[in-house]
C-alpha cells in the first residue's frame, strides 16, 4: 500500500476500471446524503449507471440501520438510483441474514428502527422494544421484582440506531444482557454522520452501542463495516474476487479499512465523513492504522463521469 492516497485522473481510472468487475459502493457520504439522506451528490446516480453500463457489477454497502432493503428500493427510486434488491447490502440484512445461520430462536431486544426489526422478522424472529419507552414510576422496586416487563423468551439484544434511545431502553438492555446466554448484536459503529451543507454532524448507532456497552460491560458482535460479514456474504453468494473488486466510501475508520482489510482497492470520497487530514491524524494517533489510508481519493464520486468522457 502506498504512505499517501494518489488522486484519480484519467489514465488511473481506466487502468483501474480494467484491473477490477465489482464495485462496492458505501451509501451515505457517497451516492446521497442530507438530514434525510434524499439529496444526490453531484450525479452519483448517473455514474452507478455508467459502471453497470460498462459491465461492473455494483452493489451498495451501507452501515446504515434504520432501512430494511425494501426501504432502500423505495428510496432508490425516487433517486434515480437503477439498483436491485439484492445488491443493496444493508448492515440490517447482513444482521438478519446472521440470526437465520446461527438457527437463532428466540426474540429479539431492539434498540433501533423499524427497517430493523422489519429485516429480523424476515427470518422468522419476532422482535420487541420499538418506539418509545419509559419505565414505572418506583424504576429500582421495578428492577428488584422484575416489573420492568423484561420477557423470558427475549434471547438477544440488537441495536443499531435509535432516534426513541432513553433511559428505560438502557435500563432494559442492560437487564437483559446480564444472562449471560442472551446475544449482543450491533449493526455498526459509525458515531457520526454529516449533514451536508452544514457543519453538524448528528449522531449515529455507535453513540447507542458505546452506552450499552459500558452498561453491560459487554462487547457487541459488530456485523456492519469494518466487520467482514459484508465482505463473507458476497463471498458465499457472489464468490467476489477481492483483488478485482474496488470499495468506495467516504469513511476512513469504516469503509477504507474494510476495503482493505478484505484486500480489495480502496477508494476515498472527499463529500463525506472522512477528509486527507483524518488520514494523517490517523496515522499520527497509531502508526498501525495503515489499513485507513486509501488507495485513491476523488472529491466525489460522481467525478469518475467527467474522467471517462
Ligand atoms: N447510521 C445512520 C443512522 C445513518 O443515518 C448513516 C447515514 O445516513 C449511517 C449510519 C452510515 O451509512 P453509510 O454506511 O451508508 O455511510
Ligand atoms: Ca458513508
Amino acid at each position: 500500500m502506498e504512505d499517501k492516497p494518489v488522486i484519480v485522473d484519467k489514465t488511473t481510472l481506466g487502468k483501474l476500471l480494467n484491473d477490477i468487475d465489482t464495485v462496492l459502493l458505501d451509501c451515505d457520504g457517497v451516492l446521497w446524503a442530507g438530514a434525510r439522506g434524499m439529496d444526490v451528490i453531484n450525479r452519483s446516480n448517473e455514474a452507478v449507471q455508467k459502471l453497470k453500463s460498462l459491465g461492473k457489477n455494483v452493489f451498495f454497502v451501507t452501515n446504515n440501520s434504520t432501512r430494511s432493503q425494501e426501504n432502500y428500493m423505495e428510496k432508490c427510486r425516487i433517486l434515480n438510483f437503477d439498483i436491485e434488491k439484492k445488491n443493496i447490502l444493508c448492515a440490517p440484512f447482513i444482521l438478519a441474514h446472521y440470526l437465520k445461520k446461527i438457527g437463532f430462536k428466540k426474540k429479539i431486544y431492539v434498540v433501533g428502527a423499524a427497517g430493523l426489526a422489519e429485516e429480523i422478522n424476515k427470518v422468522g424472529v419476532d422482535c420487541i422494544g420499538l418506539g418509545p419507552d419509559s419505565l414505572p414510576e418506583e424504576m429500582y422496586k421495578s428492577v428488584a421484582d422484575g416489573s420492568i416487563g423484561l420477557d423470558p423468551e427475549v434471547g438477544g439484544v440488537v441495536v443499531g440506531f435509535d432516534r426513541d434511545f432513553n433511559y428505560a431502553k438502557i435500563v432494559k438492555a442492560t437487564c437483559y444482557l446480564t444472562n449471560p446466554e442472551c446475544i449482543f448484536l450491533a449493526t455498526n459503529t459509525d458515531k457520526v454522520y454529516p449533514v451536508l451543507g452544514t457543519p453538524y454532524h448528528l449522531p449515529a448507532a455507535g453513540v447507542v452501542l458505546n452506552t450499552l456497552e459500558c452498561s453491560s460491560g459487554r462487547k457487541a458482535q459488530v456485523m456492519g463495516k469494518p466487520a467482514l460479514n459484508m465482505f463473507n456474504y458476497l463471498v458465499d453468494e457472489y464468490q467476489i474476487d477481492p483483488k478485482r473488486t474496488l470499495m468506495v466510501g467516504d469513511t476512513i475508520y469504516t469503509d477504507i479499512l474494510f476495503g482493505n482489510m478484505c484486500n480489495m482497492q480502496t477508494l476515498l470520497v472527499l463529500s463525506g465523513v472522512s477528509n486527507l487530514k483524518d488520514i494523517e491524524e490517523s496515522l499520527r494517533i497509531d502508526p498501525k492504522n495503515v489499513n485507513q489510508i486509501p488507495n485513491y481519493y476523488l472529491n466525489s464520486f460522481g467525478d469518475i463521469l467527467n474522467l471517462l468522457d
